[in-house]
């Protein structure tokens, strides 16, 4: 038994994480827990809340059905890379970091998609004002994003996708 200030203190954390419901934070302040199992991959998509059923739907005609980790950045590749949404960057990288640490995923698949209000915020609506420099934009931009990954995480592959907002995808930035 132990009567420290800070053992108590330790104690009455535990009971009021508990009293208030929170028994995934009192597990997570009585100690580490690292999830078991393995995922195949971290999917990074935008917050666009049109396209949240798509982005799942896409995910299972890969055969990933709970097969893979989700982060969630405006502007998907462009949140991850663009200089305007610099505050993001580490968390996004930390996430691949721990999804490769704890899931041990084996590749990242990043989903942009158009009439993103994060490119036109950053980039200006010119950049996606038709289809033809919608696609040319993102592609740079995802290839851009594939250089990152692979220096950061050489391991890891990355497949890079265009998403239309009737949740058609076609991949870009594939590498010629
Ligand atoms: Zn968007």
């Amino acid at each position: 038994m132990c009567d420290s200030a800070a053992c108590k203190h330790a104690k009455l954390d535990r009971r009021a994480l508990l009293a208030m419901g929170l028994a995934g934070a009192a597990t997570l302040a009585a100690g580490p827990v690292l999830a078991s199992g393995k995922a195949k991959a971290i999917m990074l998509s935008c917050m666009d809340f049109r396209l949240v059923d798509d982005l799942v739907g896409f995910m299972e005609a890969q055969d990933l059905h709970d097969e893979y980790d989700h982060v969630v950045l405006a502007g998907a590749a462009l949140g991850a890379i663009h200089q305007q949404f610099s505050d993001w960057h580490k968390v996004f990288w930390d996430h691949v970091g721990l999804a490769v640490k704890l899931h041990h995923v084996e590749e990242i698949i990043v989903i942009d998609h158009r009439d993103c209000g994060a490119y036109k915020l950053a980039l200006g609506a010119s950049s996606i004002d038709t289809p033809e420099k919608e696609t040319q934009t993102h592609s740079i931009i995802i290839s851009a994003f594939k250089q990152l990954a692979a220096s950061r995480f050489p391991e890891l592959a990355v497949r890079g996708y265009l998403m239309a907002l009737d949740g058609t995808v076609e991949e870009i930035g594939v590498q010629s």
